[in-house]
């Protein structure tokens, strides 16, 4: 075994979305890290294509937000946020919402991506409620959505895999059809020109469920964990178009591509789409610490803010704004602020989308897409094994040659921290491409 630890001191932990047995038989451990790179219990260096699970943007070990968070914690280790509040909590808040397209100017602290799905959904039907809808209930998602794995985030998510074991207690939903196909759209650098009409899809679900019904409609502005999915030019404007029509809030889930992912603070701003709620989570602390956040605009807010004074929402959690979340959360705006990282994706997304697209000719390879500092490579799934044999395949030899890339079914994704530099970039693509020749 490659670790320190031996085959049994890996059995109590029950590990998240991983094959845990073929895992504990053949571990691999990360131990250090700093910069672009992990380190392995025995000294082995990882270059990270994937800034862990999409979240260390600005690299890794930062000392500024070690430094930030051992202060506050020496400072002021818990303070309760219902009911009380501490001024790191609002001095986050209000550095945050300036980063913010429009009016999207409050927010409410969670612990994570799923946290922040389903406080969005609850503000979606709570403000419907307020505002005389009460009958918009129902939440809109799409297929291969990925929006956590809280019961609301299962419902509007479509991966089978998540919610099989649940039907009968999802929440009241739909899906959009997902946006991925390769007949059309296979090896597009960038945006596919073919598709804008699948956001159609929600004019067809006003008409089967009528839309006092429906209370909001929530996508991953670029899908990121099943594989990234890109939206066609010109289809998250149509769902922003037939939502205003119908009186439909759109939830931009930004888990991923918030915080810089696409050479803009926010993916609302790359498209160039405003969006009514915006959920986030990861890249805000450089996950560093856990903690989520989700963005609203003022008349979202506001429509709680009405009747007698008392608690408006009854919703929170005991570590919303935990203050070690909100200094590591302050100290990593610091560093993205003054290494000009929300945007450095912009200036690298050429160089990545060169260097990505050269794995077209690699074996098995059957696309490849890419948008900012994100690219997916699928392969053809191998005939007669079971979907993401040879996904897997190529996430163990990658580790074994010393880079870490993610995996969904056969579908590769990179997402490197935004510090990478291009030499990095290189080595990465040269490394994965040396992997795959090695695949049947
Ligand atoms: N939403 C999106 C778009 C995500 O990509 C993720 C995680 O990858 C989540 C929600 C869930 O976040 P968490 O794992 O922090 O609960």
């Amino acid at each position: 075994m490659s670790s320190a630890l031996t085959r049994d001191a890996l059995e109590a932990f029950w590990m998240p979305f991983t094959a845990n047995r073929q895992f504990k038989n053949q571990p691999r451990l990360l131990a250090r890290a700093e910069g672009m790179h992990y380190w392995t219990p025995d000294g082995r260096k990882v270059l990270d294509g994937c800034a862990g699970l999409w979240c260390v943007n600005a690299g890794h070990g930062r000392k500024e937000i070690t430094a930030a968070v051992a202060e506050q914690m020496a400072t002021l280790d818990y303070a309760p946020a219902f009911q009380m509040g501490h001024p790191v909590g609002f001095e986050l808040a209000n550095r945050l919402v300036k980063l913010m397209p429009g009016d999207l100017d409050h927010v409410f602290f969670t612990n994570s991506g799923s946290e922040s799905v389903d406080t969005a959904l609850k503000i979606a039907v709570g403000y419907h409620r307020l505002t005389g809808n009460a009958s918009r209930q129902r939440l809109i998602g799409r297929e291969k959505g990925y929006h956590g794995v809280g019961f609301g985030g299962i419902s509007v998510g479509g991966l089978a895999g998540n919610r099989k074991y649940f039907d009968s207690m999802l929440l009241n939903t739909d899906h959009l059809r997902h946006t991925l196909d390769l007949e059309h759209n296979a090896f597009t650098r960038g945006l596919p020109e073919w598709g804008a009409h699948l956001a159609d899809d929600l004019e067809r679900l006003v008409t089967l469920h009528d839309a006092s019904t429906i209370a909001a409609v929530i996508v991953e502005p670029m899908a990121g964990s099943a594989g990234v999915i890109l939206p066609p030019k010109g289809y998250l404007q149509k769902l922003r178009a037939i939502c205003d029509k119908y009186g439909i809030l759109l939830i931009f889930d930004e888990v991923i591509t918030g915080f810089g992912r696409l050479g803009t603070p926010f993916g609302a701003q790359y498209f160039d789409v405003m969006p009514d709620i915006i959920t986030t989570a990861k890249g805000l602390t450089n996950g560093a610490i856990p903690m989520g956040a989700v963005f609203v605009r003022k008349q979202l807010y506001d429509a709680f803010m009405q009747g007698p004074d008392g608690i408006e929402f009854f919703h929170g959690y005991t570590y919303s704004a935990h203050p070690a979340a909100c200094a590591a959360g302050l100290a990593t705006q610091e560093i993205y602020e003054r290494e000009g990282l929300l945007t450095r994706g912009a200036e690298l997304s050429k160089a990545f989308e060169d260097a990505v697209h050269s794995l077209r000719s690699a074996p098995n390879v059957i696309d490849v897409r890419n948008l900012g500092l994100v690219a997916g490579i699928e392969l053809q799934s191998r005939p007669g094994a079971p979907i993401g044999a040879r996904g897997y395949e190529a996430l163990v030899k990658c580790f074994e040659k010393g880079i870490l890339i993610r995996t969904t079914g056969d579908t590769i994704a990179l997402s490197p921290p935004l510090i990478i530099s291009t030499a990095q970039i290189d080595e990465l693509v040269t490394r994965l491409g040396e992997v795959l020749k090695t695949i049947a």
